[in-house]
């Protein structure tokens, strides 16, 4: 069985933020960090091999990818690093079994989200796929799904974790703090909460004919309101229906295409490129 891991860093236990500015997080990747994620990501690794998986392949997705230590990880995974420069084609194909996301974070504006942002919280204020608000954890499991790919365990905050369950339908969850406000958070014991990622991946491997696979609709419509209207003209120049100053839709009757196009790609570019067919 292969599996994939992605990841990011905020919704890691003990894993500390503090507002950069008045807009912005600031970066966390201190060695401190990245070891606490290596550690839970490790943890899980251990939980999948347990259950039967022969080959593991991890996301870096935190930021720059430079999040994990390599040197530190267990030796029954390998690394995937995304140098951004082709997002978003990724490690994501038809070939895994199921997919993970481990330390991740809510939505931009949910008000007991840990750092809650939506990829930049420099640039994008939110996103709405098909009029429903969406963000990271929806984005990574419609990447999945596109290749017909489950998820199968979700871990980060408290609101992380609901928010995975509203988007999944249901998916197996593990809380690993629970956040007051964007930066004051009680962290679960970080030791409890390996533990409980290495039984619970253990258990959706085991049990994971249990999980649906997200639908994914016909035609896409994705609005983004950006943080600042020059952000927009770009889009603009590529094509996109402006609606307001700084807000801007990007269409697609493919997934992939649509994700491909927010990331700067004309449409229908990245998918014939890459060759990628449903
Ligand atoms: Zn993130």
């Amino acid at each position: 069985m292969k599996l994939l891991v992605m990841t990011d860093i905020e919704g890691v236990s003990g894993v500390n933020g503090r507002k950069a500015d008045a807009v912005g997080n600031k970066v966390i990747n201190t060695e401190a960090a990245c070891r606490l994620l290596t550690e839970e990501i490790n943890a899980v690794v251990e939980g999948l091999v347990e259950a039967g998986a022969s080959e593991i392949m991890v996301w870096d997705g935190h930021g720059g990818s430079n999040s994990i230590q390599i040197e530190n990880l267990h030796p029954a995974a390998e690394l995937f690093i995304s140098g951004g420069d082709l997002a978003p084609v990724t490690c994501i194909d038809s070939s895994y079994d199921a997919a993970l996301q481990i330390g991740v974070h809510a939505t931009m504006g949910v008000a007991d989200g840990f750092m809650n942002h939506t990829f930049n919280s420099h640039a994008v204020v939110n996103m709405w796929l098909n009029g429903e608000r969406i963000g990271e954890i929806g984005i990574g499991g419609l990447q999945c799904a596109y290749f017909g790919v489950p998820t199968i365990l979700v871990s980060g905050d408290a609101a992380a974790c609901r928010e995975a369950n509203d988007f999944f339908g249901q998916v197996a969850t593990v809380e690993t703090k629970k956040a007051l406000s964007r930066y004051t958070v009680q962290n679960h014991n970080p030791i409890q909460v390996r533990k409980q990622l290495k039984e619970q991946a253990q258990k959706a491997l085991s049990g994971k004919a249990g999980f649906a696979l997200k639908k994914l609709a016909g035609q896409f419509e994705l609005k983004v309101e950006l943080m600042c209207p020059n952000m927009a003209d770009d889009y603009e120049k590529r094509g996109a229906e402006r609606l307001d100053h700084n807000i801007i839709v990007l269409r697609s009757d493919d997934f992939l295409d649509l994700w491909a196009q927010r990331n700067g790609w004309a449409p229908g570019v990245h998918n014939k490129k890459f060759n990628i067919q449903r």
